[in-house]
């Protein structure tokens, strides 16, 4: 096999939304050379492989890179985030990363090989191999290696359902709903998460009945209330009102149940069941609307995970459900993060290697931009690991906690740089930084909101440490 030889000062492995947050700071911050390198035929990571209804969950106005907008900042003006900003399609996403490597390429500073996997060994030998030709190519990297695989997210389209199932089982990842012809004795989705949420209101949406649907719920999931995070200046009560709450919730609360209850009386939080009590935050956000169509939906079954599914019969871990061989299962059963990511301790900053995580709740675009920025403006590894606290994946409700934890020092300790203030305040990933501070002296109720947070920080951060305790 010919071995080619390529020299870059930043190898970055992944193309996806934080590989291109990552590249688009080094682009436009340094005159750097860069290679990136993906198994995906383009860039956008597993938005090429996302089913085609799917939207983000946030509004597209801070997700993406620094350096281009993402679609209109428009609102909708119907269906069920109407009067909320626009979230992005996964087709608007691969064309918008499209154009930006586009970009990147036609500078002459950044070599793209899609289609090729990194084969090194993250350290000194760096290698990948064309998935096409199979020809390695071998990397020289004058500063460093980026690994943005670590969130290893997973869709279903490329995660195979992990529960056996009989012959002659209808079994489709979501992906291939709208192409399959209506299923006549009804649907099964199995999954409870943001893509179970997003197969059940496609079904809603598209005319099925809700008797039609049993939705195999393994556990509940509490959800942030999308309405609560919402851009532009017309939301600033909405969000820095919800933001300022949340922080006094956590001062003053006496428990993690406590925190959970207020959470949810505050209409920060949201839940498809009140008698049920959710063992599962993934940070997903809802609408109030997207709730009430979920509501329609009796045939709900917490019996666990699915074990096996049989012609007649579901096999459950707590349990057993009928079931009727013309059904059509709707897996949507992968989990998006990994579980390592959630547990795992590798720092952000480590010699040669820099490993983008999230460095601020929910926001792994901001993240890795901000993750770029330290790394071109701080010297000492230390330094920039103190800047760079990884911010835990949640899976439990009491993770919420855990990752706010984690997000206030990070939060304090970026306070007290004025260049990452001012960096913070002209980034586009970083949603609310630049409304908190575009408030005038006359704006009273408004600065008063931003107190309320201010002052409720520092006792959250305290009462955290015995929350978790
Ligand atoms: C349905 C859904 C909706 C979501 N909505 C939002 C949202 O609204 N807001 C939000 O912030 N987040 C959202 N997320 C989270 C989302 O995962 C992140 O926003 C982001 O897209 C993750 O990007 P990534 O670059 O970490 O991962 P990926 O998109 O998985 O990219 C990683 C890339 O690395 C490549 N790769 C892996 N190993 C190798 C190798 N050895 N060699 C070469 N290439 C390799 C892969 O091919 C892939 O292209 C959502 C996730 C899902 C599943």
């Amino acid at each position: 096999m010919t071995t080619l030889t390529i020299a870059t000062d930043y190898l970055i492995v992944g193309s996806g939304a934080v590989g291109m947050a990552f590249a688009d700071v080094i682009f436009h911050e340094t005159t750097a050379r860069m290679v990136i390198v993906d198994r995906h035929h383009g860039p956008g990571g597993h938005w090429n492989d996302a089913y085609p209804f799917v939207r983000l969950h946030q509004p597209s106005a801070y997700y993406g890179v620094n350096s281009k907008p993402l679609g209109t900042n428009s609102k909708d003006k119907t269906g069920l985030n109407v009067g909320m900003y626009e979230r992005a399609t996964s087709a608007d996403l691969v064309s918008y990363y499209e154009q930006l490597m586009q970009k990147f390429v036609a500078s002459g500073r950044v070599q793209y090989f899609p289609m090729s996997d990194y084969v090194g060994d993250w350290n000194g030998d760096h290698r990948f191999h064309s998935m096409m030709s199979g020809k390695e190519t071998q990397v020289t990297v004058a500063k460093k290696i980026v690994d943005t695989t670590h969130l290893n997210t997973a869709v279903p389209s490329t995660h195979p359902p992990k529960y056996e199932m009989a012959e002659g089982v209808r079994c489709v990842p979501l992906n291939d709903l709208p192409r399959i012809k209506p299923a006549s004795s009804g649907y099964v989705v199995v999954g409870a998460g943001k893509t179970g949420v997003d197969a059940c209101l496609w079904l809603l949406e598209n005319g099925t009945q809700p008797d039609a649907i049993t939705w195999i719920m393994p556990r509940d999931s509490w959800f942030q209330n999308r309405a609560k995070v919402q851009p532009g200046k017309e939301f600033f009560e909405a969000s820095y009102g919800s933001f300022a709450e949340q922080m006094e919730i956590i001062a003053g609360a006496t428990s993690s149940e406590d925190v959970y209850a207020k959470l949810e009386a505050g209409g920060h939080w949201l839940r498809l069941d009140k008698t049920v009590q959710p063992s599962m935050y993934h940070g997903a956000l809802m609408s109030q609307p997207e709730l009430e169509l979920l509501f329609t939906i009796k045939n709900v079954v917490r019996l666990g995970r699915i074990q096996r599914i049989e012609r007649d019969q579901i096999v459950l871990a707590k349990g057993v459900v009928p079931t009727d061989a013309n059904r059509l299962y709707v897996d949507c059963s992968a989990s998006a993060v990994q579980f390592h990511a959630r547990t795992d301790s590798t720092p952000v900053f480590s010699g040669n290697k820099i490993t983008p995580q999230f460095v601020r709740t929910f926001q792994p675009t901001f993240s890795a931009a901000f993750i770029a920025h330290v790394e071109l403006n701080f010297e000492s590894e230390d330094q920039k690991n103190n800047l760079c606290g990884a911010v835990p994946m949640p899976d439990k409700p009491v993770d919420w906690l855990r990752m706010h934890a984690a997000n206030l020092r990070n939060q304090y300790r970026w306070s007290k740089d004025k260049g990452l203030r001012t960096w913070n305040a002209k980034s586009r990933l970083d949603g609310f930084t630049a409304l908190a501070m575009s408030t005038k002296p006359w704006q009273l109720a408004r600065i008063s909101l931003l107190r309320r947070y201010g002052m409720s920080a520092g006792p959250a951060a305290v009462n955290l440490k015995k929350l978790l305790a």
